[in-house]
């Protein structure tokens, strides 16, 4: 037996009133995409889900893919039938059969969400039950806790037939929250946040910075690949690649070295901010957490984010570690995390980073320094690509 279709359910989307059609349509688009290498699939809005036709394309594939689309609540299996009995019951016999499982007890839950079918779903539970029963051995009803509860539900044009549900991934359909810059660092953190900033369904732009030659093209080809983890949740994804080599020399030379990291992170926060502004961007997002190291206390935190206006989301601020490096193990980006290229905040800088830098004096070094011309400077040479899921893209000898 084939399953012929998929339906998906939205969850959280049925709270949204008003928004709903747009939540959907938002949705819709975003699987046709994810999808898109099963040309064979054809979808349809009904009934406040969405309905995917298999048209003989195989389901294990399809449905790895749709687990990892956010907006979707849950979603199911389905045979569709005919509304005629006898096509009802062959179907549920079908959908038992082909079950893995040892399945020892069975119920046959009907709904009739279409209520001039002429049969009310007391007896159709008993007709197809019975017949399911008369057709299989060892196995018997338990309407209570059954093995196997398979489902038949009478719609007006067809009746689909299903038993059990995978969970979706929740959250709202990437693109329906507006943009956010995600600070995109090779490391382990940041793409976690990314991740999750784009489950409240906010599409996200990266920016990352580099620092030629210190750092080299395998560290820039690592974040080019965690982008490409991070589309497959969604959308496609453009990535800021800016050079940063200027700014640190710069620090280096000019600045105490206990307050470098913390203007290291202000010029970052600034030139973020920039690009936010150009591309009409509102918010930015971090990896960060806090207390983890001498740049994610409270203090540096208050001291780095002064420079900027735009809201900051931070994903694990409350996170652990281990918390964290389960969720980038689920979602595929911790082997690449931990690949050992070097980063630019590590080049450079020295180890006695103030954990309590304060305003006033960060304030007090800028004044020393060239603030707005490495900026600009920066902007200016920034590099943008588009990463998409295409399997062969994204090499960088083809994107430069
Ligand atoms: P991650 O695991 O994401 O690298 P981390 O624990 O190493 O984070 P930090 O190095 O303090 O922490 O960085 C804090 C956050 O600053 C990162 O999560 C990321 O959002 C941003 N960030 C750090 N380095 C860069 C970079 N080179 N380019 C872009 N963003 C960066
Ligand atoms: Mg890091």
């Amino acid at each position: 037996m084939k399953y012929n279709h998929i339906l998906v359910r939205f969850g959280e989307l049925a709270l949204k009133g008003k928004n709903r059609s747009y939540f959907e349509k938002q949705l819709l688009q975003n699987m046709k995409m994810t999808l898109k290498g099963f040309p064979l699939l054809s979808y349809k809005r009904t009934y406040g889900r969405i309905v995917v036709e298999l048209n003989g394309q195989a389901h294990e594939p399809v449905v790895a893919k749709i687990k990892s689309i956010f907006g979707i609540h849950s979603f199911s299996l389905a045979l569709k039938v005919e509304n005629d009995v006898d096509d009802m019951k062959r179907g549920a016999l079908e959908v038992l059969k082909s079950h893995e499982a040892k399945v020892r007890t069975f119920k046959i839950s009907t709904k009739r969400a279409y209520k001039p079918f002429p049969i009310d779903s007391q007896k159709l539970n008993h007709l197809i039950g019975g017949y399911v029963l008369s057709n299989t051995e060892d196995i018997t009803v338990d309407v209570h806790n059954p093995d196997l509860d398979i489902r038949v539900e009478v719609r007006e044009t067809a009746t689909y037939i299903t038993s059990g549900t995978y969970a979706g991934a929740g959250g709202l359909p990437v693109g329906t929250s507006g943009k956010v810059l995600l600070m995109l660092s090779g490391g382990i953190d940041s793409p976690v946040a990314g991740y999750l900033t784009m489950k409240r369904g906010a599409k996200i732009e990266a920016i990352h910075f580099h620092s030629p030659p210190y750092t080299n093209e395998r560290a820039k080809q690592k974040v080019i690949d965690l982008a490409k983890t991070l589309t497959k949740f969604g959308c496609t994804i453009k990535l800021h690649l800016v050079p940063f080599t200027d700014i640190q020399q710069h620090l280096h030379k000019e600045a105490p070295s206990n307050y470098q990291m913390t203007l290291m992170r202000r010029m970052m926060l600034r030139i973020s901010e920039r690009i936010a502004q150009e591309r009409g961007i509102l918010a930015i997002a971090t990896g960060e957490s806090l207390g983890q190291v001498a740049s994610q206390t409270l203090h540096s935190m208050h001291t780095i984010n002064e420079v900027t206006n735009l809201p900051i989301i931070r994903p694990l601020v409350t996170m652990d570690k281990l918390e964290v490096i389960e969720i980038a193990k689920q979602i595929d980006t911790y082997e690449t995390s931990i690949l050992p290229y070097e980063d630019c905040c590590t080049i450079f800088l020295p180890t006695d980073s103030k954990t309590r830098p304060k305003r006033e004096k960060a304030n007090k070094y800028e004044q020393y320094l060239q603030v707005e011309h490495y900026i600009n400077d920066a902007v200016s040479r920034t590099e943008t690509v588009l990463i998409t899921n295409e399997s062969k893209q994204n090499k960088l000898d083809e994107l430069f």
